[in-house]
């Protein structure tokens, strides 16, 4: 009978062996965020409780001293030899998955690939070596022992974990510190062990130490999972900089360390980032906003903080000391970016709302709220490039919120008029159309339109309004007709804030033939404003609104910039100018004024005089060609009954001779 003792040794090796199953029934039923990895850790796994067992078995078989037992042992130890090879080789692969998703590389340095190759070699080596009495002998008193190239087989593996290290060590950056002492620290007792191995028959500390290796890369594993999640939860992925949860998280931090009011707190957007896109491409403008945010990266020092909402919306808490020199770097910074060939400075700046912290108690959402009112407030009520937000501030902001809802109430009410003003052809003195221009019926009182329709186009609430008068008038219009009036053509103001809306002709064209009145009925007044609209936009809806067989003014013109190219490049119907013009012209004014109607005449375009209010103004515009006027000088905006009796009256008295 064979007397199996278990030495010590043994021993040591099963419990090994135990823990390392228990490890692999671990990994088996957790959640990874990559499942590559999770892999390769089983498969590294499940080869070290082999290696740990066939070697605690080679311990039990060590003294029996019969050619049967030789043979189980050497077959014991080609195993063993082949599992060492199996558990490196998924080391290297392991660090291969982690080195290419770190990196984002998708080549594999040579140091790796070469080790790989030697991994392979050395397996096939061992193995067949063990049955040749290179590797291990047996002596004359029918001991095993180990032969020549035992060291040799031995020194491979450590060759490759040497290898394993430098590679380790060259690429930290890519590992990052705590890991890289990691790795670094398992690899020195896969040596260490390795070399005690080599000069102590009999001891296991290789396969203790390649136990202990697996079991570093299994806790490494999951602190890495565990580090991604909350990286991919508080970054935003294409910068790497805190998203809105990072940058929440941080201003915990800093308030819990007592230290928030040395800053000031800032929200910031990209000015023309969509103008860039349309001169540069997508591609370009994305370099150029890249290149933007590691200047800013640049330029924030280590305390201060960066991150990124998405997009080219910003948030930063910067030094208080240093907040003249971030207005500088906001108002204008140059960015060098390669286009069409040529490296190109690139001017950008943003819009900044700022909240400068006080001593008050604070929570990351109060700063996200002043921070994003400042913002909102300076793009849309000030527009100024920088705002730092302060009581008077959000009270004119707490107002124009209770002014919007009322008019949005108005709105639904129908608190909202039109009065007409009459135009008037003053070759005949007859009325020739009118302009339909908005009252607000509020509590009795009259309101005129300067006092809401700002609030109004800057909340767009002036599409709902441009709508809801033309379908006023139109319900107008209908009643004339039904009552046997001859209503003249009726001017609808659209603002331009309408151009967003694609349907826009479409909708108009909608409510004017539900109404069944003729589209020769309504014209349209387009503003000419200073706005870099589009103007493609504005060009594509007038055509469109042609298409309809609806006439389109150009209002207020000459209060603008780009006048003359508008005309050439939209065919408006009629052109409007504007009172200021015709109120304090002077000499070089009036020859101006006079071209203005000459041109528009040669290209075919009606000209209409508006603000008109003393009869001496009406001849020198008859002088001019200038036919039509409207202004007080014939009418003020009428209610609709007055502007009843005009239209039956259809004449006014002959101002001038
Ligand atoms: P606008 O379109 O240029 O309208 C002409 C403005 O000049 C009107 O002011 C009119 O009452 C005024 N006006 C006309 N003749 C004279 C005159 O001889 N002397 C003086 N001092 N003023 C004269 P109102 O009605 O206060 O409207 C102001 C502006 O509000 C309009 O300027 C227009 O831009 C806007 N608006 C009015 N109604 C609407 C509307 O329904 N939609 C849109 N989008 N804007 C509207
Ligand atoms: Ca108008
Ligand atoms: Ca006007």
């Amino acid at each position: 009978m064979v007397n199996i003792t278990i030495s010590f040794q043994a021993f040591i090796l099963f419990i090994a062996a135990a823990v390392a199953l228990f490890l692999t029934a671990f990994t088996v039923m957790i959640k990874f965020s990559m499942p590559k990895m999770k892999a390769i850790l089983i498969k590294m796994e499940l080869c070290t409780v082999g290696l740990l067992l066939f070697m605690a078995l080679s311990y039990v078989f060590d003294g029996i001293k019969s050619p049967n037992g030789f043979i189980i042992v050497s077959v014991i130890n080609a195993v063993g030899f082949l599992l060492i090879c199996f558990i490196l080789y998924c080391y290297i692969e392991y660090l291969t998955v982690l080195y290419m998703s770190k990196g984002r590389f998708n080549k594999l340095p040579d140091t790796l690939k070469n080790t790989f190759k030697l991994c392979v070699i050395w397996m096939l080596f061992s193995c067949l070596a063990v049955f040749t009495d290179r590797i291990y002998i047996i002596d004359e008193n029918n001991y095993y022992k180990r032969g020549d190239y035992f060291y040799l087989a031995s020194v491979i593996p450590l060759v490759i974990i040497v290898f394993l290290t430098v590679f380790i060590i060259q690429n930290r950056s890519i590992f990052k510190t705590k890991f890289t002492i990691l790795f670094v620290a398992s690899n020195c007792i896969l040596i260490a062990g390795t070399v005690i191995q080599m000069f102590r028959f009999g001891d296991c500390f290789f396969e203790i130490a390649i136990f202990l290796v697996s079991v570093a890369l299994y806790v490494f594993t999951l602190m890495e999972q565990n580090e991604e999640l909350q990286l991919a939860a508080y970054t935003e992925l294409k910068s790497g900089l805190p998203n809105a949860h990072g940058f929440f998280a941080i201003i915990c931090q800093i308030i819990q360390k007592g230290n928030i009011s040395n800053y000031n707190a800032y929200y910031f957007d990209v000015v023309g980032m969509g103008s860039m896109n349309n001169k540069y491409g997508d591609k370009k403008a994305n370099e150029i906003l890249i290149s933007y945010i590691d200047l800013l990266r640049n330029w924030f020092e280590k305390d201060d903080v960066l991150g990124r909402l998405g997009g080219d919306f910003f948030v930063a808490l910067v030094k208080k000391e240093r907040t003249e020199e971030f207005m500088k770097v906001m108002s204008d910074s140059v960015v060098n970016v390669i286009i069409n060939g040529n490296n190109q400075p690139v001017h950008v700046s943003s819009v900044v709302g700022g909240y400068k912290i006080d001593d008050t108690p604070q929570s990351p959402e109060k700063i996200m709220s002043k921070i994003s009112t400042a913002i909102s407030y300076a793009k849309n009520v000030s527009k100024e490039r920088f705002v730092f937000i302060d009581d008077e501030i959000e009270k004119k902001l707490i107002e124009e919120k209770r002014n919007y809802d009322n008019i949005l109430k108005g709105l639904e009410n129908g608190e909202f008029v039109p009065y007409y003003q009459p135009k008037v052809n003053t070759e005949t003195f007859e009325l020739c159309g009118c302009e339909a221009l908005v009252r607000w019926l509020k509590d009795g009182e009259l309101i005129p339109p300067y006092k809401f329709i700002p609030l109004m186009e800057r909340t767009d609430l002036i599409c709902n309004l441009d709508l809801y008068m033309l379908e006023h008038v139109c319900r107008d219009i209908r009643e004339w007709l039904d009552e046997g009036l001859c209503p003249p053509c009726v001017s609808v103001n659209l603002s331009r804030k309408n151009l967003n809306n694609e349907n826009l002709a479409e909708d108009i064209h909608k409510i004017v033939s539900g109404h069944n009145i003729p589209v020769s009925l309504i014209q349209i007044e387009i503003t000419e404003t200073n706005d870099a609209y589009p103007l493609i936009e504005l060009k594509k809806a007038v055509d469109k609104l042609h298409g309809f067989g609806f006439s389109v003014a150009i209002d207020d013109f000459g209060t603008g910039s780009s006048s003359i190219n508008l005309l050439k490049e939209v065919s408006f119907d009629e052109l409007k100018i504007d009172k200021t013009f015709i109120d304090y012209a002077d000499d070089k004014e009036q020859k101006l004024l006079s071209y203005i109607i000459e041109m528009a005449k040669a290209i075919d375009i009606n000209v209409i005089a508006e603000g008109v209010e003393e009869p001496v103004q009406v001849e020198s515009l008859i002088n001019m060609e200038c036919t039509y006027i409207q202004g007080y000088v014939f009418d003020k905006p009428l209610e609709k009954h007055e502007y009843e009796d005009r239209i039956r009256r259809k004449k006014y008295p002959a101002i001038i001779q």
